[in-house]
């Protein structure tokens, strides 16, 4: 049995995978199985923020790896408090918890959303408002919070609670509100899997505004659009706002598992010894490939991923077979004349590797992406369109 086999064979059948065996990479190019070079246009969905093997952080990881592992979280252990001290000096929020994934970082949220409501409006005041065809995770609560029905259903019943307000239409969260009980508007900066669609500065404002009048806390989901993918370091930073929580995770470790969870001073205190947990949480290996990338993340960095951001909306809009371009930083969605899924196997063959969002392609690649290569992927995705 090859390894597509065996996959097909043993591995549970929850994903579609394309027809591509990825054994090393370099930077922002992957070879396959057979010695095929991909330009990498996906980074495990956002994951691998500086690339494939980036020599900085595999020396920061194998340092650690070679102090200790694993430190259970009944001791101190120093990656993980400095990366909480680094973290909250770059966002101005007060403290974090640490998990392992984006699902359990937006766990962590809705937890400190509901304590913080119960502790300071009662028990009733329970409700959280997502937006329609948002995501936030797979786990029961986490799948409650997503507004999109296909994820929901043969799991019912799911976790009570949640209901979904329309992306930009401030009314529609005005008209949940009215309802009362709402301990807090969970929203993401830019739906990823929704489409690559970004909020407007007008409905975050909106928002920060109701938060206010309400006490109602601002949740932000950071999982995709955290950790410079924006061309900020988090993304509600480009649309103005201030939330009382921000989950993040994919690329926060650099290919590596692991979530967090910020919390404001208003938030800060919520939890308490015993009321949360992980017991790999802030795993100082994980915690160690995470400064090195936050680190890396400098204004310099950030103005590069503007940059490129530009390149790319200026490149594809207005071309043959490209319908419109959405999306931040470098997280794009391309809605094509054709079927995305033919334009991406298409990629695929000339040797460039994107993701799908909904009917768009989708582009996350590495945030040090060398130019010439961006070039050259963005010129395939234009003949593959066309
Ligand atoms: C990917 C994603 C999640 C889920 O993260 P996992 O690490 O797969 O649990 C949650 N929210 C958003 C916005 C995401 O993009």
């Amino acid at each position: 049995m090859n390894i597509k086999e065996k996959d097909s064979l043993y591995v549970a059948n929850t994903y579609g995978r394309f027809d591509v065996e990825i054994v090393k990479g370099k930077g922002s190019l992957l070879y396959d199985d057979e010695g095929k070079e991909y330009i990498d246009m996906c980074t495990g969905i956002a994951v691998n923020t500086l690339g494939v093997a980036d020599e900085g952080w595999i020396n920061a990881v194998t340092a650690q790896l070679s102090k200790v592992q694993h430190v259970s979280n009944l001791y101190y252990s120093a990656p993980q408090a400095e990366l909480a001290e680094l973290l909250c000096k770059r966002t101005e929020m007060k403290k974090v918890f640490f998990g392992n994934s984006g699902a359990e970082a937006n766990e962590c949220a809705i937890k400190v959303a509901r304590k913080y409501a119960a502790e300071k409006k009662g028990a009733d005041c329970n409700i959280i408002i997502t937006l329609v065809n948002s995501f936030h995770g797979r786990t029961i609560t986490t799948l409650a919070a997503t507004g999109q029905e296909v994820f929901h259903k043969d799991f019912l019943p799911l976790t009570e609670g949640f209901k979904h307000a329309v992306a930009n239409d401030i009314e529609s969260v005005k008209a949940l509100v009215a309802e009362g009980n709402v301990a807090a508007v969970m929203v993401e900066p830019v739906q990823g899997e929704g489409g690559v669609l970004p909020l407007t500065k007008e409905f975050c404002a909106g928002l920060a505004a109701i938060a206010a009048e309400n006490d109602i806390l601002l949740i932000a989901d950071e999982v995709q659009t955290g950790n410079g993918r924006t061309g900020a370091l988090y993304g509600y930073m480009k649309l103005g706002f201030a939330p009382d929580i921000v989950s993040t995770a994919k690329g926060l470790a650099g290919g590596l598992p692991m979530g967090a969870c910020l919390m404001n001073e208003k938030t800060a205190g919520v939890l308490t010894a015993g009321s949360h947990g992980s017991t790999f949480g802030g795993n100082p290996i994980a915690a160690a490939g995470a400064l090195y990338v936050i680190n890396s993340l400098t204004d310099e960095l950030l103005a590069d991923v503007n940059k490129k951001s530009e390149y790319i909306f200026r490149t594809l809009e207005g071309k043959p077979g490209i319908k419109s371009v959405s999306g931040m930083g470098l997280m794009i969605g391309i809605e094509t004349e054709k079927d995305a899924g033919e334009v991406i196997a298409a990629c695929i063959e000339k040797g460039v590797i994107p993701l799908k969002a909904k009917n768009k392609v989708r582009l996350l690649p590495a945030l040090n992406i060398p130019m010439e290569l961006l070039e050259k992927a963005v010129a395939v995705i234009l003949e593959a369109a066309v």
